[in-house]
């Protein structure tokens, strides 16, 4: 999709530092980190949202969630725990109108985040 930040950054138009990538999925770390973890995990197709992308094709929405769990462990929080997040619109506090999921961790997390 034109004029779509994580499209570009599929594309390797715009640089991301790339940690996981399956023919359906990417993952790469948050240019403003949250956490000493934060990592995105996003589809290659465009989706406007996380639950949008599920409804519209159920296997990629497991496929985030693996890709999640998949970055968990290889950061080295899967034990200690983590926060999978999808922000899903405005008042959902979504910037970034491709579907994405944030992956937390590194240190304790407050709930609810504000
Ligand atoms: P959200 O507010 O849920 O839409 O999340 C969008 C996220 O994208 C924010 O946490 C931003 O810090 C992150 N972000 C924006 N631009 C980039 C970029 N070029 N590379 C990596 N992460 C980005």
């Amino acid at each position: 999709m034109s004029d779509c930040l994580f499209c570009a950054i599929v594309q390797g138009d715009i640089p991301a530092d790339i940690i996981l990538r399956t023919d359906r999925v990417i993952a790469f770390r948050d240019i403003e980190p949250k956490a000493p973890v934060h990592v995105l995990v996003i589809p290659v197709d465009h989706h406007p949202d996380v639950p949008s992308a599920a409804l519209a094709d159920p296997a990629l929405g497991a496929e985030l969630l693996q890709a999640a769990a998949h970055v968990a462990a290889a950061e080295g929080v899967a034990q200690s725990g983590y926060r999978v997040v999808a922000n899903t619109g405005s008042d959902g506090g979504q910037s970034v109108h491709h579907a994405h999921l944030h992956v937390l961790g590194g240190r304790g997390l407050t709930w609810p985040p504000g």
